[in-house]
């Protein structure tokens, strides 16, 4: 046996004691999903949740901080000297409207829990207890940190420039955890870049505004615009190699009021994925030329605006310390419960706190999705059209085995690095 091994069969051993407590609070949690579905908060204002947290915590035996980088949450389990792992749960929603149909559906018009990140706290709420009553078996300190605002990409920043690290500790190790459209009761890391990188931008065209019935007075920002759509297209298509990774976007694209009135500007928000620097660097470049060339051939007398509205760095995940994390998992929950999800092109601010600290980080996905419902469609080939996948209004992770998966792979991931006693 390899001490990698060894040490991932001890950590199993010691979560599965551990995991005797879940029973008991299932139910709980599950209410406390529901719940934080039916009321979901945008990022920044995440008020409800994060008091919501920080009472759950302080019940389970948490020493409980709110207000760290706005809403923030941090829970922290001191008990005696040992590793400090931090261990993230994003808590932010979306403007989405829900259309799933549930009995726990949104309360709040235009806002829903549509990536899951509900899940994510109820997770890390359940693993907490579970650790926080198992005390007598680890030793070290655990950093629950509740995240505001993954979504914007700014949350995570937000709480490193408040302190967290100069005020709780600086982590050994970074652990994390997101719910994805695969089934539910499976769980798994890619090594190495695991989600892309994320750069948003926002673009205004200026043009010349005029009657819709003279044209000849007017510079179209319409037709500039939908002209630099087109032309985008070609960056991934055209400029970079069959083998390289990347996306562009026009998520948004807004110009004129009224039939007969050219307008003066057309505003395009852009997304673009990128997996490593030279690829963003080309990509960036290439968006930059198109706007302006494409704003110069139609005779635009102000040069565009190109601004940043996010961005997110590439999450790496630490090779060896997902090897060590994904081992202790497997050992509880059975190999053929992992899987290898690839790169995936969603975006992630969890990296940061790694990097903040030049510590390792793993970040691993697990399933949502109803076995059953997702074996079916793969075997007829349409799960694009079948599996609703996050940030869509029908995107709706089945309660269990979801919550019992994602508490036990975040316990038995902490327990892999604390200390044993
Ligand atoms: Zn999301
Ligand atoms: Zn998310």
């Amino acid at each position: 046996m390899s001490p990698s091994t060894h040490s991932a069969a001890a950590a199993a051993d010691t979560a599965r004691t551990a995991l005797r407590g879940l029973d008991a609070i299932r139910a709980e949690l599950a209410a406390i999903y529901r719940d934080l579905h039916a009321h979901p908060e945008l990022s920044f204002a995440e008020h409800r949740t994060a008091a919501e947290v920080a009472r759950r915590a302080r019940e389970y035996g948490c020493e409980v901080t709110a207000g760290v980088g706005g809403t923030g949450v941090v829970a922290v389990l001191a008990n005696g000297p040992g590793p400090v792992v931090l261990v993230r749960a994003d808590i932010d929603a979306l403007p989405v409207t829900e259309q799933t149909g549930l009995d726990h559906a949104s309360t709040t018009e235009g806002v829903m829990h549509a990536c899951g990140h509900d899940m994510h706290v109820s997770c890390l709420l359940g693993a907490l207890k579970l650790l926080a009553d198992a005390r007598a078996l680890w030793s070290g300190t655990v950093l629950g940190v509740f995240q505001p605002a993954e979504e914007v990409g700014r949350g995570a920043r937000a709480m490193l420039d408040d302190g967290l690290y100069e005020r709780f500790g600086t982590p050994d190790v970074v652990l994390g955890q997101h719910v994805g459209p695969f089934p539910a009761g499976m769980v798994g890391a890619h090594a190495g870049p695991a989600f892309a990188g994320a750069d948003a931008l926002k673009v205004v065209l200026y043009g010349k505004g005029a009657h819709g019935s003279r044209p000849e007075a007017s510079v179209d920002p319409v037709v500039m615009a939908a002209s630099t759509v087109l032309r985008l297209q070609t960056i991934v298509s055209r400029e970079i190699p069959a083998g390289e990774t990347a996306v562009v976007t026009v998520g948004a694209l807004n110009a004129g009021t009224k039939d007969n009135i050219i307008p003066e500007e057309a505003e395009l928000k852009l997304n673009i994925r990128t997996y490593t620097k030279d690829v963003r660097t080309k990509v960036l470049a290439a968006v930059e030329r198109i706007v302006r060339g494409e704003a110069a051939v139609a005779g635009a007398e102000r040069e565009p605006d190109i601004t940043e509205i996010a961005s997110f760095p590439v999450l790496v995940n630490d090779g060896a310390a997902t090897a060590r994390t994904m081992a202790a998992i497997g050992a509880v929950i059975g190999a053929h419960q992992m899987l290898d999800p690839g790169p995936v092109t969603g975006s992630e601010d969890v990296g940061l706190f790694g990097t903040h600290a030049e510590v390792p980080v793993c970040y691993w996905l697990f399933g949502g999705a109803d076995p059953a419902v997702y074996g079916a469609a793969a075997a007829a080939g349409t799960l694009d059209e079948d599996i609703p996948s996050n940030h869509s209004p029908f995107f709706a992770p089945l309660v269990e085995p979801t919550l019992t998966t994602g508490v036990t792979a975040l316990t038995t991931a902490a327990l892999a690095w604390l200390d044993a006693r």
